[in-house]
């Protein structure tokens, strides 16, 4: 099986081919009158996050940027890591770094809930 490109599309349901209306991959699913649909198959949408994890690891995660769409390997493990509490040393000695001040806010979610 070829690597399926999840960010080489407008969505990255669009990267896997739609196992109800049979639209290949790229393509937006059809109803059956032909008109195209206003969402993806829920169908396609489960076959994308199987092929995701599959491909990337469940740790991975997809961001929407400016360019495209960026694939994380093993995201939210390593936000997790960044989540525990600094310190830095100060004049009056090793202080912990004030919440909110340094840290981003944990990224919520993961790849999954981008399509859903
Ligand atoms: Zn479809």
């Amino acid at each position: 099986m070829t690597a399926v490109d999840f960010t080489a599309w407008r969505h990255p349901v669009r990267a896997v081919a739609c196992p109800d209306c049979k639209q290949p991959a790229g393509a937006m699913c059809e109803r059956p009158s032909g008109h195209g649909a206003s969402d993806f198959h829920a169908a396609r949408k489960a076959e994308a996050d199987r092929v995701f994890i599959k491909q990337h690891g469940e740790d991975a995660w997809i961001e929407r940027t400016p360019a495209g769409w960026t694939i994380h390997p093993a995201g939210r493990a390593k936000e997790q890591r960044q989540d525990k509490p600094r310190t830095e040393l100060t004049a009056a000695g090793e202080q912990y770094v004030m919440a909110g001040c340094e840290r981003q806010e944990p990224r919520q979610g993961a790849q999954l809930d981008l399509w859903r």
